[in-house]
């Protein structure tokens, strides 16, 4: 059975404040039972959160592929499971574009993650012109079996995928239900060809990209669509709220 499932990409915003804040008023909030809310804060704040966090589950936003070095800067796995997070996000655009991080980092990187415990968010889309080159399915085909295809089953198992085109995110440009449910029907079939059928119609595939209050209710009535990864409109605990209110 698959989970319904709406993840908060913080990226580099809000304040050890204002993050505590978001949890005090999200707490007084009725959130639906059958949603799993999770959220990523910016991975400094994770510690400091996990006491006020009610049921949502923390996400680290990037961590490193070692558990330990010199790497200066860098968080591993080991270190988000201990500050109090359940999950990490892993292959998202902005990484992949202004990190450059390869193909080969990502897989460590989810390999690390699932060995320290935790539950990757594999991100993965195609840019604008790939999509106008017709080369979208390709582009995500090969992004998940090179990243993720390396696992065992029990291993994919545990990896939730958010499909977010890279000209949806941050740009108030949504795909169309018809965009997401296509794309998400693809990788459940690509996942299929790899794992069989009962872990590609276990594993959940979220969408994201300008994913709000007005569009979610449209995208998570696609049969494959399970949950969003959102970002901008994620900091609001009202509109946050309002999205898992969408199913
Ligand atoms: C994201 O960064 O993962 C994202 C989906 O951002 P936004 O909702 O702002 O497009």
């Amino acid at each position: 059975m698959r989970r319904k499932i709406v993840a908060a990409n913080w990226k580099m915003n809000m304040t050890g404040e204002t993050a505590h804040n978001f949890f005090s008023q999200l707490n007084q909030m009725t959130w639906p039972d059958d949603v799993d809310a999770i959220v990523a804060p910016p991975n400094l704040y994770l510690q400091g959160l996990h006491s006020i966090k009610g049921n949502a589950k923390l996400c680290g936003q990037n961590c490193h592929s070692e558990q330990s070095g010199a790497y200066t800067g860098e968080v591993s796995a080991a270190m988000l499971s201990d500050a109090g997070a359940s999950y990490c996000l892993v292959g998202h655009s902005e990484r992949r574009k202004y990190f450059l991080e390869s193909s080969s980092f990502l897989k460590a990187k989810v390999t690390a993650i699932l060995d320290n415990g935790l539950f990757p968010i594999y991100c993965c889309g195609e840019t604008e012109s790939e999509r106008r080159n017709d080369t979208h399915f390709d582009v995500v085909k090969n992004q998940i079996s090179n990243d993720l295809f390396g696992l065992s089953n029990s291993e994919f198992g545990k990896v939730i995928i958010a499909y977010e085109p890279v000209w949806a995110i941050g740009t108030g440009l949504t795909a169309t239900s018809d965009q997401a449910q296509e794309m998400h029907y693809f990788i459940r079939s690509v996942v299929r060809e790899k794992y069989g059928s009962d872990i590609a119609d276990d594993v959940c595939l979220l969408y994201g990209g300008s994913c709000n209050t007005t569009n979610a209710k449209d995208l998570f009535s696609c049969k494959d669509v399970d949950g969003g990864l959102i970002g901008g409109a994620s900091m609001d605990p009202q509109s946050f709220l309002q999205i898992a209110q969408s199913f």
